[in-house]
């Protein structure tokens, strides 16, 4: 196993913990080996992603789906824009540490890389969407 790949098996475990295990996308509990399988999401997507964050808690998900074709998982790679206004996927040239991220109950999260994450308060939320906006 590379330097690369060991790190990313090292994170895994923290990324499902730090959302207590459920898919973040739909809230399906994936804890052990029940359908539909579970896998680790990579945010911006591993080939365009910056190596100092690829692997980082800040860029990682842990969804429903064995792979990238199946579950919520498969879902994000087929529904790009949307995935991308949810913060599951981040564009490449966009630092994934400050990208949120919403949950399956609506949250915002800011994920760090010691593997936390940070609720978003409503007034932040409210920031985001008008600044989208006057972005757009
Ligand atoms: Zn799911």
């Amino acid at each position: 196993m590379n330097k690369a790949n060991a790190e990313f098996e090292r994170v895994k475990p923290m990324v499902a913990a730090r959302q207590g295990w459920h898919c973040l996308l739909c809230g399906t509990n994936t804890h052990g080996d029940a359908w539909p399988g579970h896998s680790t999401h990579h945010r911006q997507l591993r080939r365009h992603c910056d190596p100092t964050y690829r692997h980082s808690p800040a860029n990682l998900v842990r969804l429903c789906g064995v792979d990238n074709s199946t579950g919520c998982h498969g879902w994000v790679h087929t529904h790009v824009p949307e995935a991308e206004r949810f913060g599951y996927i981040v564009p490449s040239g966009m630092d994934p540490r400050l990208v949120p991220v919403m949950d399956w109950r609506g949250d915002w999260w800011w994920l760090s890389e010691d593997g936390t994450a940070r609720r978003l308060s409503q007034i932040e939320v409210i920031r985001m969407g008008i600044n989208r906006k006057e972005s757009e």
